[in-house]
């Protein structure tokens, strides 16, 4: 068997939860800071720890056959690599950002305009798509600190709570791109069955993390009305209660609309509900 590589971020935002979704795979390994490299022991896997920025590299090279990374650094790459899977974790918005007291309101506003920004090959992208020349200053960190120190009308940074735009007197303009941290693979990896196996796991664990699991009592003149409500994976399982006139239903839900659906589960005469985590769905 071909012992695989994955590149996961050593630390920062992705770290935590690459290391968590690999662990919820039934991956044992030991997470050393210190190391830069771990060895699985339950499956033919190494983990690598990189800087964020060189993982679409060394997926690209084949160095690492895998790679957990935020699709913003891939992009900014300009990396070749399969996209496997989004992983539903570091959700973020590249976004264009002006100070408070701008009147610019248009993007061809910002025609000869100065934009400071990390992500260069990104926003060139971006502004030629809107037929903008705008003038790209490249800088490697704090680049919202750009238009108060005089080098930049603009930034085009990541957001997500909207709080480092605020504290520097800036604020969101209009939107690049959405990134969220996804698995790549290396050209062709996906061909393999070790890729393929570690993948099912993967969205095994993905799957369970968007549904419940519930547990219920009803009356059975109300079941008809509360199995309706439930999709369940195939349908709902009933059970005998010692009360014949009651049965507990179980059956797995979606985290979504969680609370509408318990609220219609309770209207419709559900009671006693207990709502389990579900470790992974096997397909
Ligand atoms: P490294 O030391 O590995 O180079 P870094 O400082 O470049 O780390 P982090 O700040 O740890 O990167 O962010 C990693 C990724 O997390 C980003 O590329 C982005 O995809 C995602 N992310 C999610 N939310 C945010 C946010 N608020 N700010 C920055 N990145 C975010
Ligand atoms: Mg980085």
């Amino acid at each position: 068997m071909k012992t695989l590589k994955i590149a996961i971020q050593k630390s920062g935002r992705l770290n935590e939860k690459s290391v968590e979704i690999l662990k919820n795979c039934g991956l044992s390994f030991e997470n050393y800071k210190s190391s830069l490299i771990s060895t699985v022991t339950n499956f033919p896997l190494e983990i690598l720890f990189l800087r964020d920025d060189d993982i679409p590299e060394y997926v690209q090279d084949g160095i690492a056959d895998l790679g957990i990374v935020g699709e913003n650094v891939i992009v900014e790459a300009g990396a070749e690599v399969t996209y496997l899977q989004k992983l539903g974790f570091g959700k973020c918005t590249l976004k264009i950002a002006i100070p408070n007291e701008s009147r610019i309101t248009e993007i061809a506003q910002l025609e000869g305009k100065a934009i400071a920004t990390s992500y260069p090959v990104i926003l060139e992208k971006y502004l030629k798509e809107n037929h903008v020349n705008a003038d790209i200053r490249t800088i490697s960190g704090s680049v919202e600190i750009g238009p108060g120190l005089g080098l930049s009308d603009a930034i085009c940074d990541i957001v997500s709570t909207g709080g480092t735009l605020k504290s520097n007197g800036l604020k969101p303009f209009s939107e690049v791109m959405k990134s969220e941290a996804v698995l790549i693979g290396s050209k062709g990896s996906e061909l393999l069955p070790e890729v393929q196996e570690l993948l099912q796991r993967i969205l095994s664990v993905l799957r369970a993390k968007e549904t419940k699991y519930v547990v219920l009592n009803v009356a059975k003149t109300n079941l008809k009305k509360v199995v309706d409500l439930l999709p369940g994976v195939k349908s709902p399982t009933v059970v005998p209660l010692f009360d014949e006139e009651w049965v507990a239903v179980h059956s797995v839900i979606a985290e979504h609309d969680f609370w509408e659906k318990i609220n219609s589960l309770k209207a419709a005469g559900a009671q006693g509900i207990v709502v389990m985590p579900i470790e992974k769905i096997i397909a």
